[in-house]
């Protein structure tokens, strides 16, 4: 990979991304298989202005052989050295930046029961850090490098290397590198998505039908006050970030117990190293009451499980059919990806930043206003070339939001 190409990735990532201050410290989440651009980063942030650069090594290799042979009570706790490492670093004011690259099969011979138990236990000792980041109040940024098996699932029969390069490209283009000025590119794209924000802001829908060939056909309620984000964020100091790169999606919350129909997967999830494919999941009132999957039914059922929150829905994101990450037409089993190539939900918990006012209210007015809180957030895709959404205004006036998987605004 071009030395200079990969240089303007790591500073749009370090600038547009996390937009890092003068002397912030900064966390680096990275595969160790991504050592080299892990170190580029590094050295880029320090060129711009970092405090100390902090990198955690992940190595999934390493996390099969603990899933395989540890004995259990290692999944019960959480090492104290790794909580200090995240929620030290958000009280310190950190920015950080997560390299999401995995071979979305890596846990697939591993025990379910185990990856679940392992998840809730570092969801529960990390809670700080979480609520702090899905709050804004740190800056924080997820991009993704490719490996060498993660690239190979996503172009079999390939020779390892045209794969890892192939998966480059994709990833380069998605993220607007190799545009001539990749920020400026950033800043005309983040103006079209708030073309559409200000649209669904401005209708105050009290609730989103969806429809589907798949046999998706659910309604969603959106809270009062809800609002619809995308692009780029802010932290409370008015930091602009961007947390998800690429992103190609609008977003917002539903309320809790306005979720009523039946959803069903347009991609395959990868959750936990596993992935769970063609599911449905039925609501009533909010909560699922059904579910189905034809693979990967017990990493559903333990995502389900997680917590009572997880059986709810926390995000409703809208992507049109047409647009850069769909048309690659590539599946990536990698949830950064998918997730924008695709209208999708999440389970879990709730942006509270897309309910106005959030800042002033305490758990219990947050859960009164409709806002799930689980442990877990796991977004999934449901978008298709022929989803159909109907939003409903509070005078009970019907707009068509979205025609054949595209906005039909
Ligand atoms: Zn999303
Ligand atoms: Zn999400």
């Amino acid at each position: 990979m071009d030395i200079r190409v990969l240089e303007k990735y790591a500073r749009l990532i370090v600038k547009t991304g996390v937009n890092l201050q003068a002397g912030q410290p900064l966390v680096i989440v990275s595969p160790i298989e991504c050592s080299t651009f892990a170190r580029l980063l590094a050295q880029t942030a320090y060129k711009e202005g970092a405090g100390d650069v902090t990198v955690h090594w992940k190595d999934e290799l390493l996390a099969k052989i603990k899933f395989l042979h540890a004995p259990e009570a290692v999944f019960e706790t959480y090492p104290e050295w790794e909580k200090q490492l995240y929620n030290g670093s958000v009280k310190a004011g950190a920015a950080f930046i997560s390299i999401a690259a995995s071979d979305p099969e890596n846990l697939k011979e591993v025990n379910a029961d185990r990856v679940a138990k392992a998840q809730k236990t570092a969801s529960m000792a990390l809670k700080e850090y979480r609520e702090k980041l899905m709050s804004n109040q740190n800056t924080w940024c997820v991009v993704s490098i490719p490996t060498t098996a993660w690239a190979k699932k996503v172009f079999p029969g390939v020779q390892d290397e045209e794969a890892v390069a192939k998966l480059w490209e994709a990833i380069l283009r998605t993220v607007r590198v190799y545009e001539g000025d990749p920020v400026a590119a950033w800043d005309k794209h983040k103006s079209s998505l708030k073309e559409k924000m200000e649209f669904l802001n401005a209708h105050k829908f009290v609730s989103l039908h969806y429809k589907n060939s798949l046999g998706t056909d659910i309604t969603v309620e959106l809270p009062e006050r809800h609002i619809w984000l995308g692009g780029s964020e802010y932290t409370p100091d008015k930091v602009e970030f961007i947390a998800n790169m690429p992103t190609e999606e609008v977003f917002t919350l539903p309320r809790k117990n306005g979720v009523n129909g039946i959803v069903v997967s347009s991609k395959p999830l990868n959750y936990n190293g596993n992935l769970i494919e063609n599911f449905s999941l039925t609501f009533k009132e909010g909560k699922v009451v059904e579910y189905k999957a034809e693979k990967g039914y017990e990493v559903l059922k333990n995502l389900l499980a997680a917590d009572e929150g997880a059986m709810y829905l926390g995000e409703v994101a809208l992507v049109p059919f047409d647009s850069p990450i769909s048309n690659t037409n590539i599946l990536f089993y990698n949830t950064l990806f998918d997730e924008n190539a695709s209208c999708h939900f999440a389970l879990g918990k709730a942006y509270p930043v897309c309910l106005e006012g959030s800042e002033a209210m305490d758990a219990n007015s947050l859960l009164a206003a409709g806002v799930n809180e689980s442990l877990v957030h796991e977004d999934f895709m449901v978008g298709t070339a022929d989803l159909e959404i109907v939003g409903t205004m509070a005078d009970g006036k019907k707009v068509l939001v979205f025609k054949n998987g595209n906005f039909a605004i």
